[in-house]
């Protein structure tokens, strides 16, 4: 038995802290623990994206400054440390890489942060562009930001098919010429078929979320078949209202199809959870067996490692 199946079987919290883990889908400035930020932890539950984004405005705008901004990146890294976090996607925004003068001012700025609370995690950051913005809007600060050699991947958050996927198509082609990993929130939303059609158009590495392909045995076959992992945020789709239990969550039938899955936080400081806690429910509500949830815990990482090697 190994420690974290043990940590698990015991409920023990903080020991599965203390275990390696990867985090494969979080957001910058969500991803920090609520009461990091002296803020306390609610349960809500969300109709749409836009309503999420509106609640965490009402609710932080208190941080919208540069020391607001700085202590919600600090919390973000500390969130990983006390997670045993080893390995990170951390999704910069396009306006957030902008708010600096300079690419080389946001690396050196983020540099500093990380290296005082988080030394020894190796991060992987990414630029995550929003689904409501046209490529024309964006198209003029690619070659800057990509070419700084720092961010690895892309990623296209926000409401989903807001804009056709057609809309990004010149920018996974620029992504491409960057060799940068690329990804995208799909399918929690939007049904299979959708997935389907951003595999097809847009060349995929990695999904964000990817649940509803649970519906489709041809998306799942692609999904398969492509070998791209899904990085899934179980308290996040509840809360989104897109499962309704954990028990029912769809990360069980998908990791029965052969799917390769890895378990993720999202935006801790609006859901108030960590990946941590994501492996004890999980664990908690009969969805997997220990030695189950530890394969999938070694399976983000080994997906992280090679991601890592492999980048830029
Ligand atoms: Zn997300």
């Amino acid at each position: 038995m190994s420690k974290f199946t043990e940590a698990l079987l015991n409920r023990e919290i903080e020991k599965i802290r203390e275990i390696e883990k990867s985090d494969l889908h979080k957001h910058s400035t969500t991803g920090g623990k609520c009461w990091d930020l002296r803020f306390r932890n609610e349960t809500n539950y969300f109709d749409s994206i836009e309503e999420m984004e509106q609640w965490y405005e009402d609710n932080f705008h208190e941080f919208n400054g540069a020391i607001g901004y700085y202590k919600k990146i600090q919390a973000s890294f500390k969130e990983c440390k006390d997670n045993g976090i080893v390995l990170c996607v951390m999704s910069f925004s396009l306006q957030e890489i902008l708010s600096f003068k300079s690419m080389s001012q946001f690396l050196k700025w983020i540099k500093k942060v990380k290296d005082s609370v988080a030394k020894d995690l190796v991060l992987l950051p990414e630029v995550s562009f929003d689904w409501r913005t046209p490529f024309k809007k964006i198209e003029h600060c690619l070659d800057e930001i990509f070419s700084a050699g720092w961010i690895k991947a892309i990623d296209l958050s926000g409401p989903e098919l807001a804009l056709p996927v057609e809309e990004f198509i010149p920018l996974y082609r620029k992504a491409e010429e960057y060799n940068l990993r690329k990804r995208i929130h799909i399918g929690e939303f939007g049904g299979p078929n959708e997935i389907i059609k951003a595999i097809d158009l847009l060349g995929l590495d990695e999904i964000n979320h990817g649940i509803s392909s649970v519906d489709d045995t041809n998306a799942m076959s692609l999904i398969r078949r492509q070998q791209i992992p899904l990085n899934i945020c179980p308290t996040s789709n509840i809360r989104l209202k897109r499962v309704n239990t954990y028990k029912e969550h769809p990360i069980r039938k998908l990791y029965d199809n052969n799917i390769l899955v890895t378990i993720a936080s999202d935006d801790p400081l609006i859901f108030g959870q960590s990946v941590s806690d994501e492996y004890l429910k999980l664990f908690c509500y009969g969805v997997f067996e220990v030695e189950e949830l530890d394969k999938i815990r070694e399976n983000g990482i080994e997906v992280a490692r090679e991601y890592n090697e492999n980048a830029n």
